[in-house]
């Protein structure tokens, strides 16, 4: 099943839910940057909320909301009972603290899934996952190479595979060219996010049957463009666009759902 499939199903099931549920689930967007990614993004995420009957607002702030505001907003939204949970769209203004952001939210509301104490996964390494499982990929005691360790998806993700009992190697920019090559040859799943168009291309082996997921959104002047040359020679490669970026879309409202008890 493609990615699309994949999605328009779940959402069906979602929608499904969500329209036996008495009180349904709302969450809020706080926007403080003029970035056309982020745009993209949250556009997105408010006609998927649209969607699945999911009540979803956009608080926009202005770009020169300090930091002391843009918390005051956060702890505001903590106890709102308004909204079941919500989300700080990134990146932020320079001056504004990403991680002290990150921290303010309430792990109960924090449907991104970044909080170090959240119950929740990441909404990157969550689609991921779920989708890998859906396409009933082999995980365990297969070899996972993770290339990025950011903290938004490289370790969560790599930490995932690891409860699946894959063995799993994460690689970075301090990685030689000669050890990536080796890691990736031997790779049944490699997931790579690291922002650098087309790095996965055919100067590396890949075993026929490897899957690769490819995280990576580069804007380029020929549209975007992932972090993997399309059509490399394995059984399956995630595209892009139409890909992970999908799959994240998805796992935030499943987090939102899981926040309000439901895990289906
Ligand atoms: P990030 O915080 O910028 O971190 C990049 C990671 O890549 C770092 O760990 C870095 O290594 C590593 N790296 C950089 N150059 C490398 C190289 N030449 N070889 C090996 N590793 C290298 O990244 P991020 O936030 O995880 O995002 C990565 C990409 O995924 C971006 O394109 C982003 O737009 C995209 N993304 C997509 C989605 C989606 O939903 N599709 C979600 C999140 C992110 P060091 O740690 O050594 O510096």
């Amino acid at each position: 099943m493609t990615i699309k499939q994949y999605v328009q199903e779940r959402k069906e099931q979602i929608k499904n839910l969500v329209a036996k549920m008495e009180v349904k689930p709302s969450i809020a967007i706080v926007q403080v940057n003029e970035d056309v990614g982020s745009h993209a993004y949250v556009r997105g995420k408010l006609k998927d909320a649209e969607e699945l009957g999911i009540k979803a607002d956009l608080i926009k702030l202005d770009i020169n909301t300090t930091q002391d505001e843009l918390l005051e907003v956060i702890h505001r939204l903590n106890q709102d009972e308004t909204y079941d949970g919500f989300i700080v769209q990134m990146p932020l203004p320079k001056g504004i603290d990403e991680n002290i952001i990150k921290l303010a939210i309430s792990p109960k509301k924090d449907v991104d899934g970044f909080h170090p104490l959240s119950s929740l996964i990441a909404c990157t390494p969550k689609g991921i996952l779920n989708y890998l499982k859906s396409e009933q990929i082999p995980l365990l005691g297969k070899n996972a190479v993770v290339i990025g360790r950011s903290n938004i998806v490289g370790k969560p993700m790599a930490k995932l595979l690891l409860k699946e009992s894959m063995n799993v190697t994460v690689l970075h920019s301090k990685t030689t060219f000669e050890d990536m090559a080796f890691y990736v040859a031997h790779a049944d799943v490699i997931v790579i996010a690291i922002g650098k168009t087309s790095f996965l291309d055919h100067r590396f082996n890949y075993k026929k049957d490897a899957v690769i997921v490819d995280v990576g959104i580069n804007r380029t002047e020929e549209g975007l463009k992932g972090d993997a040359l399309r059509d490399l020679p394995v059984k399956l490669q995630t595209p892009v666009p139409g890909g992970v970026g999908l799959l994240t879309r998805l796992a935030l409202y499943e987090n939102l759902l899981e926040i309000k008890g439901i895990n289906e």
